[in-house]
């Protein structure tokens, strides 16, 4: 244990590590009817809009809560009661998606691949032929929980030629990966304050087709997530329908000054890749095997093996590594034992080669020989 209290680096995806900046931002209060602050908060929406160029098409609507809150506003909102949506899964996001499809009371039909195997627009056009009571598509864009991508644009495509309308969770891809409304068609995708624009958490927001929004009134089974509601109240009075995040909205609005200032999404994609290679170069020299395929990995989050040893055990390991300074992340997975570290927040390669000397110590210290998994 260091002598000195810091805080640690969180290699976690969301909460992260934010800027001084972004935190700096959250010394102020706010009142929700302050004209200033609903400046902070128009502003906060045009700027999302634009990192998937959606100005022309797609609107920002903002909503309180963690991600998932968004998540289940976009279906709830956006799919008629009589909907059915088909939900593809190759993860613990997907099958949540899922989970709240159901409980939204929305007819449910779900497509799932291993966890380390994209789904293919091969399997959405031939799910999208076989029925066509089909209304809706949802889709992970990066499974947080293994780190794997599924392919978007070829995805949008598919499900835009059948007609169909696509709902996809960008929450650990938005800001980071490249995301096009020009030339990818969706009706909402999803992301939070927390992940990759680098904020706090406790904001979620939906890009929604503008066209499709005006239709959604009295759709939603809930008054707190009714994006239709939000939308048209927050176009209204400028202010949020309920009590708005002001911290969150305002450290969001320094967080993306600082985006725009790195260069944007691509400079940001930058980065990620460039720590997930420290990362996984590093950790490889130690014996450690990354459970994707290289072809498949994003740079978001990265997920390692377990070590055989039989001294390895997650939590103490977890422990070890946090008192040098570093927060991991548990695995997600049910078959495999592995456990999970982030590529994002406002760290850099070099926090990541300390994160893995941290590791290095950590194995010495704890005995751990057998880094290498028992069988892949
Ligand atoms: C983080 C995340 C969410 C939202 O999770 P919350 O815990 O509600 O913030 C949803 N989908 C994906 C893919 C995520 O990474």
């Amino acid at each position: 244990m260091s002598l000195f209290s810091r805080d640690p680096i969180l290699l976690t995806p969301g909460p992260l590590t934010t800027s001084l900046p972004t935190k700096a931002a959250m010394l102020r209060d706010w009142g929700s009817w302050d004209a200033s602050f609903n400046a902070v908060t128009a502003g906060v929406r045009r700027k999302l809009l634009a990192i998937v160029h959606g100005e022309e098409t797609h609107v920002c609507v903002p909503m309180q809560g963690s991600g998932t809150f968004s998540v289940e506003a976009a279906v709830n909102t956006l799919v008629p009661r009589d909907g059915h949506v088909l939900v593809l899964i190759n993860g613990a996001y997907g099958t949540r998606l899922a989970k709240l499809t159901r409980m939204m009371g929305r007819r449910l039909s779900t497509f799932e691949t291993p966890e380390d195997v994209p789904t293919t627009p091969q399997d959405v056009d031939r799910l999208l032929a076989a029925d066509p009571s089909i209304t809706h598509v949802g889709l992970i864009h990066c499974e947080t929980s293994t780190g794997i991508l599924n392919p978007l644009p070829e995805i949008a495509a598919v499900v835009a030629r059948h007609g169909r309308s696509l709902i996809v969770d960008a929450m650990s891809s938005f800001a980071a990966l490249p995301i096009d409304a020009r030339s990818v068609p969706f009706d909402a995708l999803i992301a939070a304050s927390g992940k990759c624009v680098e904020g706090p958490p406790g904001m979620g927001f939906v890009f929604v087709r503008r066209a499709v929004l005006e239709q959604c009134a009295g759709r939603s089974t809930s008054l707190a997530l009714d994006l239709h509601d939000q939308w048209t109240y927050m176009e209204k009075t400028t202010q949020w329908r309920f009590t708005p995040p002001t911290h969150i909205v305002v450290a969001l609005d320094a967080a993306l000054d600082q985006l725009g200032a790195e260069g944007g999404q691509p400079a940001r994609l930058a980065r990620y890749a460039k720590n997930c290679e420290t990362l996984v170069g590093g950790m490889a020299e130690l014996g450690f095997r990354v459970f994707l395929e290289p072809g498949i990995q994003a740079p978001i989050i990265v997920t390692f093996h377990a070590p055989a040893d039989p001294n390895y055990e997650f939590k103490p390991f977890y422990d070890c590594v946090r008192d040098k300074g570093f927060v991991l992340y548990p695995g997600k997975l049910t078959q495999v034992e592995t456990f999970r570290v982030g590529c994002i927040g406002a760290i850099g390669p070099d926090e990541m080669r300390h994160a893995v000397n941290a590791v290095r110590d950590t194995l010495a210290q704890m005995g751990i020989r057998q880094v290498s998994p028992a069988v892949v």
